[in-house]
């Protein structure tokens, strides 16, 4: 196997070793099986691709300063793809299913984990599908859960450098009571093309608002939205179709260690003009730091109708640096693991 190179990792697929796979079908879940072949047998008329019927998960191991490894958090997104699966009519992986499926993941494929100290980590993409061949509309009692993985610098390549968004006044993301809180596949499928547009105008995200009234902030194509205030507030949306990411859990709560007020509610477009720094957090990203926000009518044409400005382009403010310190030291064992987080294998 060729070196990698752990200092220029983005965030991609990548063919690596193993994929841990379980089958629910007759009512049970086979055993747990390891494949190295890194291709699926699948019917054209599987359920999974013609209508969907698919979630994921995302989730990071890290190696950590002692030597040891650890799996950040996996519980809450057991429970997350237990949520979606429900929602999908789906049977649900148990916790420890999920958690084993997912320490057994890391373990063959540890050539793929990077060592401490080059900021990278390996990426855990759990997928639970319906591979049954139906053409009827209902859910069907058999699903497919993989867990595959990826070593993982940071999204957009280098470290907590801030990038800009926009807000699409012609796209939405998710209608109120409808899939945007559950992890699914097909909540992705709607952002390819107002992704490529805004890449194209060199914004690195979009950012949606509630598609009932757009008056509100509800989140970033695939990391929730967070700003910061008078120098001690933490401010995140309250909303029905905004997905409950776990690294804004997390950086609420290393937010009230640190002391400062967390306040989860609806936040108002006119608001975004009354953060000192703005962000974007998921596991892949842990935080991007927003250079600016602006507003567009159309999302291919040029006119910009209003921008928040909050770092200069690369820059990033002190709340968001403090933040991201705390959440990575934790992960990579630096700092004191006061709540917990690290499930070590
Ligand atoms: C996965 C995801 C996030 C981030 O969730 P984390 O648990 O922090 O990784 C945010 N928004 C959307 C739409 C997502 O799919």
């Amino acid at each position: 196997m060729a070196q990698i190179d752990w200092d220029s990792l983005g965030f991609d697929a990548y063919r690596t070793r193993t994929v841990v796979l379980a089958h629910y079908r007759d009512g049970a879940w086979s055993d747990i099986e390891l494949t190295e072949t890194f291709s699926f047998t699948i019917d054209p008329f599987m359920q999974g691709l013609h209508y969907a019927i698919s979630c994921f998960e995302g989730l990071k191991a890290f190696r950590q300063k002692d030597g040891g490894i650890a799996i950040f958090r996996p519980d809450k997104n057991a429970a997350r793809m237990a949520r979606s699966a429900r929602f999908l009519g789906l049977p649900e992986p148990s916790e420890e299913m999920f958690i084993k499926m997912c320490e057994l993941c890391v373990k063959n494929n540890l050539e793929f984990l990077p060592p401490y100290g080059h900021q990278a980590s390996m990426y855990l993409r759990p997928l639970l599908f319906a591979p049954h061949p139906q053409m009827q509309l209902v859910p069907y009692p058999e699903v497919i859960l993989a867990v595959m993985c990826a070593p993982a610098g940071s999204y957009y390549g280098a470290h907590l450098r801030s990038a800009a968004a926009v807000i699409p006044g012609d796209f939405d993301r998710a209608a109120p009571k409808g899939t945007g809180s559950y992890k699914l596949s097909a909540n992705y499928a709607g952002t390819f093309v107002p992704y490529k547009i805004a890449h194209e105008q060199g914004y690195a995200e979009l950012l949606y608002l509630n598609s009932a009234t757009r008056e509100f902030v509800d989140e970033f194509g695939s990391s929730n939205f967070f700003g910061i205030k008078e120098g001690n507030k933490y401010v995140t949306p309250l909303s029905d179709s905004v997905l409950p990411s776990i690294t804004n859990l997390t950086l609420q709560e290393v937010a009230a260690d640190f002391g400062m007020t967390v306040e989860k509610r609806p936040i108002p477009l006119d608001e975004l003009a009354e953060f000192s720094e703005a962000g974007g957090c998921g596991t892949a990203v842990v935080i991007t730091p927003m250079s600016h926000i602006d507003i567009k009518p159309v999302l291919r044409e040029p006119l910009v109708t209003r921008s928040f400005r909050y770092e200069p382009d690369g820059a990033v403010g002190p709340v968001c640096t403090k933040l991201y310190k705390q959440i990575t030291g934790i992960q990579f064992g630096e700092l004191e693991d006061t709540h917990g987080w690290c499930h070590k294998i």
